[in-house]
């Protein structure tokens, strides 16, 4: 039996591209009002098992100058329902799940932005960890306040961790790369009050606008009240992307050792990123396989309801 016929409704599998070196697998899946959006399986070597990298939506309305989801041929369309995104995880999980067991994460850090579709993201989370389908759930997100004081409510349901992502150190900078982003120095400390409940990560993209000399002192500057708070700053090498204007640093290493040194109280980390290797990084995961025909009905922009 091939993985299509496998996929039960609501979600087909309409392309699968295995991405060397390893072992990971990227996936486009179509609904049947022709949404498209994708996941991807990747081998978790340190974990010795897999997780699934996935979407949120089909598409997005952020805009983000790193991310190939913004230079795609295929715009937002809509919020992927619960059951959606259940059916995906569980078709690329079946093909590994008698050999590994449940997936060791899912990660909502493919196209779209898990913030903007909370509610069904939260709901499809729970039936992944319940029907055991993952042990754990994280999610990657740009990280709005409003969004964010959402999470802060008494009673609210969280994943196991997040990934937020910064990219500047003041919101001019941010907004190059996030282009309604909101200040860090308002932000910050909301995510701090999350990091309380819940690990969280710090991502910052590498790139040629924010590594220059001043934004080494920038970020050590905001960031420095917040040691111990943070699991990590988690500083990004940027996956180039078609269309993009923003360009890899030429001073990353020296950017990366100022961090390093300047952030007392702070883990800092250099990741060569998932992107570059898997096509898998928070929003540079879009594929180039896509030629479809448009979807059937644009009405659907306006399912944003939760
Ligand atoms: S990085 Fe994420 S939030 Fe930003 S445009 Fe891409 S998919 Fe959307």
């Amino acid at each position: 039996m091939d993985e299509t016929s496998r996929v039960e409704v609501p979600v087909e599998i309409l392309s699968t591209l295995n991405v060397p070196p390893g072992r990971s697998t990227k996936y486009v899946f179509g609904t049947p009002d022709r949404s498209t959006f994708e996941a991807v399986r990747l081998w978790e070597g340190d974990r010795g098992g897999y997780s699934v990298c996935m979407s949120a939506q089909a598409g997005c309305r952020y805009g983000c100058t790193h991310c190939a989801t913004t230079f795609a041929r295929t715009p937002f369309v809509r919020n992927l329902r619960p059951e959606e995104i259940t059916a995906a995880v569980q078709a690329v999980t079946e093909p590994v799940r008698t050999h590994q067991g449940p997936l060791v994460w899912v990660d909502f850090a493919g196209v779209g932005d898990a913030a903007a579709n909370w509610t069904h993201v939260a709901t499809a989370a729970r039936a992944i960890t319940d029907r055991d389908l993952a042990k754990q759930v994280k999610v990657t997100s740009i990280a709005p306040q409003g969004w964010v004081r959402r999470l802060l409510r008494v009673n609210a349901w969280l994943p196991d961790r997040f990934m937020f992502s910064l990219h500047g150190a003041t919101a001019t900078q941010r907004q190059v790369i996030i282009p309604h982003a909101d200040d860090p120095s308002a932000v910050l400390p909301l995510w701090a009050a999350v990091a309380e409940q819940r690990p969280v990560v710090l991502n910052y993209v590498l790139c040629e606008h924010n590594t220059r000399p001043a934004d080494e002192a920038a970020l050590i500057q905001l960031l420095a009240p917040y040691a111990g708070r943070f699991v990590l700053l988690r500083l990004s090498s940027i996956n180039p992307v078609h269309g993009s204007p923003l360009r890899p640093s030429t001073r990353e290493a020296d950017f990366i050792a100022a961090l390093s040194h300047g952030l007392e109280g702070w883990v800092v980390s250099h990741h060569l990123s998932a992107g570059r290797e898997a096509a898998a990084a928070c929003g540079q995961l879009r594929s180039e396989i896509l030629d479809l025909t448009p979807p059937t009905s644009r009405s659907r922009q306006a399912d944003t309801t939760d």
